[in-house]
């Protein structure tokens, strides 16, 4: 039996996708092979990574100066990607300017990754009070080489309400756990970069859109796998890339395509977040902590209202067993954090979303 998976990531991918990948493993296409096992640079492949590619161009939106990377290592190697392309000296610890709002963990790890190799400063921060809101961000530098927002914060659970104007410097967005959740407006941005395992497909693939002029900024130091200009002038294939986890975001991207796209998802997802938000804001033993204008859609911390008392009682560890043997599971909080969480993807159903509410109505008695 399938179970309702509130994972932060990997997370849950719709059921359709799942029984196409399985049916199509030993021969996709009539090629009488599973994509696993073809030559990346094969006719046979070939489709397989146009499709994924010219749907993920129309889905978004994204304009024809921007590429579309397929790489690998992550959203954390992009924390190095950024700085070593767009901001890196001619030799290593001799930057450019670049800014950083820190909005919580993956943005202040983008930015201590961005200080080896640029003059990377963080320009304002929503620290002081957990990261439960998303801080008012203040005019770039002239100078600054690109200015980096996390768009949606997975383990605190904010959002940017707003694009900030960024003006000519360029705006580098880590997406990974809001990609395709709702429209966005690609030509504000000079990168946008995802990990896959959130909301596009399995672990291992990611995502970067990056528009050309950004592209061929690298000091010649900057190892050849890392260097934006080599991954482009190659469309993704320098070297092998993650070309089943290709194949699944082609799926998903097919999935979300008949669904009726973005903007359809985007408002499935503000029923989903709207129905939980309104059962946490009149629950008696729940709540949210973050700051409402800033609530994200896709994960939604949560936490008991007595906490240190629950914390003694073990309540919230007795919460997240109890769901979990009522198949709704994955519920716990980010180790650093704790308390609770659910991640509400595209993938995830209102039923999910519905199912927990009643679980979490009767928990309370
Ligand atoms: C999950 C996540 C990351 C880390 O992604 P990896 O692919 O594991 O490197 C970075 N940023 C955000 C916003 C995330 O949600």
């Amino acid at each position: 039996m399938r179970v309702f998976n509130f994972s932060p990531g990997p997370s849950a991918l719709p059921l359709p996708v799942l029984e196409k990948a399985a049916s199509e493993m030993p021969d996709v296409n009539g090629t009488g092979q599973s994509v696993m096992e073809m030559s990346h640079r094969s006719g046979d492949f070939k489709p397989v990574f146009e499709k994924t590619e010219s749907l993920l161009r129309e889905l978004m939106g994204i304009p024809t100066n921007y590429k579309v990377l397929f790489l690998q290592g992550g959203a954390s190697l992009q924390f190095s990607m950024v700085p070593l392309n767009l901001a890196a000296g001619d030799k290593p610890g001799v930057g450019k300017k670049a800014a950083y709002i820190d909005t919580g963990i993956w943005a202040d790890k983008a930015f201590k990754e961005a200080k080896k190799y640029a003059h990377a400063e963080v320009r304002a921060s929503s620290k002081d009070k957990a990261y439960a809101y998303i801080p008012s961000a203040p005019a770039p530098a002239g100078d600054d080489a690109y200015y980096h927002i996390t768009f949606n914060n997975t383990i605190v659970g904010t959002k940017w309400d707003s694009i900030p104007d960024t003006g000519d410097v360029p705006l580098v967005s880590d997406i990974s756990s809001c990609i395709l959740s709702e429209p966005m407006d690609v030509g504000k941005f000079g990168i946008l970069y995802a990990g896959a395992q959130k909301n596009l497909g399995p672990a291992g693939t990611t995502v970067v859109i990056i528009r050309e002029n950004l592209i061929g900024k690298a000091p010649d130091w900057t190892p050849a796998l890392l260097r934006y200009d080599i991954h482009a002038d190659e469309g993704s294939m320098y070297n092998t890339p993650p070309c089943y986890g290709i194949y699944i975001i082609g799926l998903v991207l097919e999935w979300l395509k008949n669904l009726g796209g973005v903007e359809q998802i985007g408002k499935l997802n503000r029923e989903k977040a709207d129905l939980f938000y309104y059962y946490l804001d009149n629950s008696r033993m729940f709540y949210s902590p973050v700051d409402k204008k800033f609530r994200s859609l896709m994960n939604i911390p949560f936490v008991t209202r007595e906490r240190d008392e629950a914390k003694k009682s073990g309540l919230e560890t007795r919460f997240v067993k109890e769901a979990a043997a009522a198949g709704l599971v994955n519920l716990a909080g980010h180790r650093l954090v704790g308390g609770m969480r659910a991640s509400i993807y595209n993938a995830m159903p209102i039923e999910g979303v519905k199912a927990l509410i009643d679980f979490m109505k009767k928990f309370e008695g």
